[in-house]
């Protein structure tokens, strides 16, 4: 008895790691979410992979940016969400082809820049990247970062976007014959990881291949 409320009380102050990171109702499935929460994850459909025609780059999206998941991102990216790292890290992880991933190099993440990590106290796609390293054995890659405060993207059109992030990203270590996994949660126009892309093959980078967890359309 003392033991329950003990357990009770427990749960009111620690977090419950053994139920759905999403819902907090059913026990856990897989990914640190219940068998509802993860039937309800819509596999992103939409024909993206040589939408650049690179041959160095490989550029995959999950999910659809739709219902629990974008609740989920909104509280990771904006809410002090940090437990999100958990389910989405181990998400993104099972996607990924493990024999492809056996030849990466590093694991990178859109940066963020100076300004934001200082308002927000966090890189989200760092966290997502850092688990993803944990899983893999795989280093992370620190050395690609934003030089640039661009302005928000929501509102911009697509030629606007593209100027917006011109030069707004700078690796300063030379890539020669390394292959690169970059992480990013929300995949919208695609501009954002292009330009971290285009960085990275200035910098000689062999091969970069660009997972999102989700994209919008
Ligand atoms: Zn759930």
């Amino acid at each position: 008895m003392i033991s329950d409320m003990l357990k009770k009380i427990f749960d009111l102050f620690f977090y419950n790691e053994n139920y759905c990171f999403f819902c907090k109702e059913e026990k856990i499935y897989k990914n640190f979410l219940c068998k509802n929460c993860i039937d309800r994850l819509i596999k992103y459909d939409v024909e993206i992979y040589n939408d650049y025609d690179e041959k160095n780059l490989k550029k995959e999206i999950i999910y659809y940016y739709k219902s629990d998941i974008k609740n989920k991102i909104r509280e990771f990216k904006f809410k002090d969400g940090i437990y999100l790292k958990k389910p989405f890290a181990s998400l993104i992880y099972d996607f990924l082809d493990k024999k492809l991933l056996e030849k990466i190099d590093y694991i990178a993440y859109v940066p963020s820049s100076k300004k934001k990590l200082i308002l927000r106290g966090y890189n989200h796609c760092k966290l997502l990247a850092i688990e993803i390293s944990k899983y893999s054995n795989k280093p992370i890659f620190e050395n690609l970062k934003k030089i640039k405060n661009t302005k928000s993207q929501h509102f911009l059109s697509l030629e606007e976007r593209r100027i917006n992030l011109k030069n707004a990203f700078e690796v300063d270590v030379d890539l020669t014959k390394k292959k690169i996994l970059l992480i990013d949660d929300i995949h919208t126009s695609g501009s954002t990881v292009y330009e971290c892309y285009k960085e990275l093959k200035r910098k000689n980078c062999e091969f970069v291949w660009i997972v999102c967890l989700c994209g919008v359309m």
